[in-house]
This record gives C-alpha cells, sequence and structure tokens, in this order.
C-alpha cells in the first residue's frame, strides 16, 4: 500500500502556492498528520510574507551579494 504522493519537500512549493489543487489538497492532509511540515511551513509562510512585503515596497532589489570564501578554505588539498 503506498497511497501518499505526498513528500516533505512539497512543503515549499505549498506555501509558494506553486501546488496544483489535488496536490494542495493531499499535502494539507499530509500537514495534519506532520508536525515537522507544519513547523516547516511556518517558518516558510514567514519568508514569503517577507518576500511579498519586499516585491510590493521595492520594485528592484538588489540582490544579496555571496559571501567571501574563508582564505584558509580557498585552497583544497591535492593528492
Ligand atoms: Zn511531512
Amino acid at each position: 500500500m503506498s497511497g501518499s504522493p505526498v513528500e516533505h519537500t512539497d512543503v515549499g512549493a505549498y506555501a509558494l502556492g506553486l501546488l496544483e489543487e489535488e496536490d494542495r489538497r493531499a499535502f494539507e492532509e499530509h500537514l495534519h498528520g506532520c508536525g515537522q511540515c507544519r513547523a516547516e511551513l511556518r517558518q516558510m509562510r514567514g519568508m514569503a510574507d517577507v518576500l511579498s512585503d519586499l516585491r510590493d515596497e521595492a520594485a528592484a532589489p538588489e540582490p544579496a551579494p555571496a559571501p567571501a570564501p574563508a582564505p584558509d578554505a580557498v585552497e583544497p588539498r591535492r593528492p
């Protein structure tokens, strides 16, 4: 009996409203029984809210600069 096509990884898509109606319902049912996904969804929702806020306030937000690698980590050890 492999019934559930729902994966934990659907949380992101669900939070962003990317799931199809059918998938969304299935995932919501999964949420009822999965505290892990509920916790993750809460974080994702917070992030989505922040993103939509940014979109409302700033038309062209600057992309965050990539963090510079630590100098010690730059040179890989070679055989
Ligand atoms: Zn889950």
